[in-house]
């Protein structure tokens, strides 16, 4: 194989605690089951916070966060399968790759490729997408729509997939009731896949201001203002069979347990500052309800994700920056209504 010579620009975080800093890097060579990629585009999102803060166990700095990559195959290790073509738009999310079938770990040999004890993070494990260009394991790569643009693949390639997962994976069927609460990059996405799906829909949320968004651009049925609304009393009303709870308000999460008959659903997908959640957990027993916690999901997941987005038009509504502003665009995710993608 060809070697590239070269040097890229990246962001880097270079200790714990750092900020994302602009680079020059060598560009970096594909091992043999590895492709390199020259990145289209790659989006910024809460959970960049895991790489930045040091926290994930077996993290090292510096390095390049960016777990919601696109772009396109320059370069393939001799063992890369015949699925990866030169050329080829692929994506990257958080799975950063699983065992080789010859020596596979026990969850793989079961297929939950996802818990693989080898399973690596992207961005924080290993090098991300924030970088002109970046390598990356076969098992890690998605094939994206052709006619799905790259800004939108790499908006869905997180915040979709895990809604996109936890709704396929949970017990709620069409006709069932949906809530979202928190509407913004993971509940923006939540409102639209559900109306797709066929579930009674309702959003929650404490900005007023996104009412006419959740109700007439994503399609929710039932809009709840968290800041004038008694939320715990319209859920008991409305009876969601699931409850995603995207905001990292630890108390609106509280306000999301169900306490009405039966077998509901509370999922909590994003991470407020706080280890511990105050829970009224007597409802759950006698209901059956319960409350557990869900990410992401593997490249097939990811793969699954994109193509049904496609297929049944959920947009993402994405804010654009270049590679430099890559720390200006992550200190204001909070105030962003939906996604931060960076274009190369
Ligand atoms: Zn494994
Ligand atoms: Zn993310």
């Amino acid at each position: 194989m060809r070697a590239i010579r070269g040097q890229m620009r990246a962001i880097q975080v270079k200790k714990a605690g750092g900020p994302f800093e602009l680079v020059q890097l060598p560009t970096p060579q594909p091992g043999p089951a590895e492709v390199l990629i020259k990145v289209i585009a790659c989006g910024i999102c809460g959970g960049d916070e895991v790489c930045r803060s040091g926290l994930f166990p077996g993290m090292s700095y510096p390095r390049i966060p960016g777990h919601e990559a696109v772009g396109t195959i320059i370069a393939r290790g001799e063992r890369v399968g015949s699925a990866w073509a030169m050329g080829q738009r692929v994506g990257v999310g958080w799975h950063a790759g699983r065992c080789e079938s010859s020596e596979a770990c026990e969850h793989c040999r079961r297929g939950n490729f996802f818990v693989c004890v080898k399973a690596t993070g992207t961005g924080l494990t290993v090098d991300g997408g924030l970088a002109e260009y970046m390598v990356a394991d076969q098992t890690a790569l998605i094939p994206i729509p052709d006619a799905l643009d790259s800004v939108q693949a790499a908006g869905l390639l997180c915040a979709g997939l895990t809604v996109f997962n936890a709704m396929r994976l949970s017990s709620i069927r069409p006709g069932d009731t949906l809530a979202v609460s928190g509407i913004g990059g993971l509940g923006h996405l939540a409102l639209q896949f559900g109306v797709k799906f066929g579930y009674r829909v309702v959003a929650i949320s404490s900005s007023a201001s996104k009412r006419f968004d959740c109700l007439e651009k994503f399609g929710a049925h039932v809009f709840i203002d968290a800041k004038q609304e008694n939320v715990p009393q319209r859920l008991a009303n409305l009876r969601p069979k699931l409850i995603l709870g995207t905001s990292v308000d630890a108390k609106s999460i509280t306000d999301l347990t169900p306490t009405w008959p039966s077998d509901a659903q509370l999922l909590i997908l994003a991470e407020p500052p706080t280890t511990t959640l105050e829970i009224p957990y007597i409802p759950l027993l006698f209901n059956r309800n319960s409350i557990a916690g869900f990410t992401a999901g593997t490249s097939a997941d990811a793969e699954d994700a994109l193509r049904v987005a496609d297929m049944v038009g959920v947009v993402v509504q994405t804010e654009t920056y270049a590679l430099e502003d890559a720390e200006a665009a992550f200190n204001t995710i909070r105030g962003a209504r939906y996604r931060r993608v960076v274009v190369m």
